[in-house]
């Protein structure tokens, strides 16, 4: 016997994040996923590391955005500063080409 599964992922809203910087609610595919590794922000694009993550839109703007309100210690619940020098060089690489 054969049963007839229908997927039901149509009636599935698309997942939503909101970015750490500016606080919108964005669909997830628009935000860019980051992780935490030894107090240093790692972007994750493929979404393939594990632990806490944090979603900001990909846009230096929203970098600052969130800096400037701590927003990344609170979201990583980061004891200590953490090391934002490598997402922003990953964000002005987006930037330029
Ligand atoms: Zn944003």
């Amino acid at each position: 016997m054969r049963r007839q599964g229908k997927l039901e992922y149509g009636c599935q809203a698309a997942p939503l994040r909101t970015c750490v910087g500016c606080r919108v609610r964005t669909a997830k595919s628009e935000l860019l996923r980051l992780v935490v590794v030894e107090g240093v922000v790692i972007p994750d694009p493929g979404g393939r590391l594990p632990g806490r993550g944090a979603s900001l839109h990909p846009s230096p703007r929203c970098l600052e955005l969130a800096e400037r309100r701590r927003a990344f210690s609170r979201a990583f619940r980061a004891q200590g500063s953490l090391d934002l020098s490598a997402l922003r060089a990953h964000l002005e690489g987006l930037d330029v080409g």
